[in-house]
């Protein structure tokens, strides 16, 4: 028996996600990266992608990670982190089965904060895979880890707020699907610290949005793509604010904590596939008369692999297991301590399975290369480690605070 038990129906999505990504997600990826090279446009949507998707929705491997079961299976954090594990080994699987950040984060504040308007113009269409959304929340000039530092000005004029700033690295802000953002400014800087800020839901296309390029990622252009996008003078209606003035930082709160352990356990699935690769090459390749697996240090590699794999899984369910029992305030210091984790330890496996491979793990002719490149965007994107650990070393300082004042 597992130490965290696994339920009847999760067991049954693990077996039918496990056949759909051998028989699907794996055969698409050489089609998509000729489907892609064809077409010589870096955010071209390829057809191949869509397939996915339709065959994904009718074997109901469809919106796995959406808690409410209106929306979807309703499957707990526990329930899905394997699923999202399974994904994470291919990067086509998440978007097939409309399980992609920041999607799901922006379908969970839809569902709680939308409107009924919302719900209808942005949240159908996005359970339903036609449309895209990004989240733009970071700022170019200022240290945006900070979140309170966000300097976007959103000011009331009548009915409307109007928006001037500038964000970057809207991830999916360059989809060929993406419709709409949520985007985060400061509507009072005079309200304390942590009322200032509020969010917006507002359409890609509304006058005065300007997407003005892409970002690349270690020199990858990403296909859904991280924008640069300029705000000019945009008027957002008052209903467009999601739950009231001041709430924007209390969403990006409530946004980021299930994001988080989805990226660790995509992490991890992604470590696993590394692994994987790493022990074939291993034993197929031939140095000084015998099998590189033969060799001490690439066994050690393997071994720690291993080892780490287990670890960084079982943190990661023990946080699901806190979201889903006692919830995700509470579970912030393991959430926490799971994003510092996964993410550094799936780098090192995949680095070492890129040495294995030789000159060819840097290359686009395995996955393991470009997997770096993302994973190591996972150490920035949705809070840096050092905001991470600065928020674990704060709760542990606590349990002492009193022995210093005594
Ligand atoms: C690929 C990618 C995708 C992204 N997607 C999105 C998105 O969809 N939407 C969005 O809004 N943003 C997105 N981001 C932005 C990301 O969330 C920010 O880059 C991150 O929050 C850091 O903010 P910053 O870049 O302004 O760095 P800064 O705030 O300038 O911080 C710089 C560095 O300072 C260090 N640091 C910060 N605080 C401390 C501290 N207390 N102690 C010690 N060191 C510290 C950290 O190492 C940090 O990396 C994405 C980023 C990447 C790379």
């Amino acid at each position: 028996m597992s130490l965290f038990e696994v339920t009847e129906r999760a067991r049954q999505y693990q077996t039918q996600l496990l056949d759909f990504m051998d028989s699907q997600v794996y055969p698409a990826e050489s089609v998509y990266d000729e489907q892609m090279q064809a077409a010589g446009d870096p955010h071209f949507h390829p057809p191949v992608l869509e397939e996915l998707k339709a065959e994904a929705r009718r074997r109901g491997l469809w919106n796995l990670f959406h808690p409410h079961p209106e929306w979807g299976p309703g499957l707990t954090n526990l329930e899905y982190a394997p699923l999202a594990e399974i994904m994470g080994r291919s990067h086509l699987a998440s978007e097939a089965c409309n399980c992609s950040a920041p999607d799901t984060g922006n379908m969970e504040v839809l569902t709680l904060f939308g409107t009924d308007e919302h719900k209808e113009r942005y949240l159908k269409p996005l359970l339903d895979g036609t449309i895209r959304s990004a989240f733009a929340m970071t700022e170019p000039q200022v240290a945006s880890s900070d979140a309170t530092n966000v300097e976007m000005s959103m000011v009331r004029d009548g009915d409307h707020y109007v928006l001037n700033g500038r964000k970057w690295f809207a991830s999916n802000g360059m989809h060929r699907n993406c419709k709409v953002l949520i985007v985060m400014g400061k509507t009072d800087p005079s309200a304390p610290v942590h009322r200032q800020q509020s969010m917006m839901v507002v359409p890609i296309d509304a006058p005065g949005v300007t997407v003005i390029r892409n970002l690349p990622v270690f020199g990858y252009q990403d296909r859904e793509g991280h924008a640069e996008i300029v705000f000019n003078d945009v008027r957002v209606p008052v209903s467009d604010v999601l739950k009231g003035e001041g709430e924007g930082f209390a969403i990006s709160q409530a946004r980021l904590g299930p994001g988080r352990i989805h990226h660790c356990m995509r992490s991890i699935g992604m470590a696993e596939r590394a692994l994987e690769l790493m022990c074939r090459r291993a034993q197929s390749r031939v140095t000084f008369g015998k099998p590189l697996s033969e060799n001490a240090n690439i066994q050690d590699w393997i071994a720690e692999a291993r080892i780490d794999i287990e670890m960084i899984r079982l943190l990661t369910l023990k946080a699901a297991y806190l979201m889903d029992t006692v919830g995700n305030k509470e579970a912030r210091t393991e959430i926490a301590a799971i994003k510092v984790a996964a993410p550094n330890i799936a780098l090192k496996i995949i680095d070492r399975a890129i040495q294995v491979h030789g000159g060819g793990g840097v290359t686009d002719d395995f996955p393991l290369a470009m997997a770096w490149a993302h994973l190591r965007t996972l150490r920035l994107a949705d809070g840096p480690d050092e905001v991470h650990k600065r928020a674990i070393a704060k709760q542990e300082l606590r349990k002492y605070r009193n022995e210093v004042s005594a």
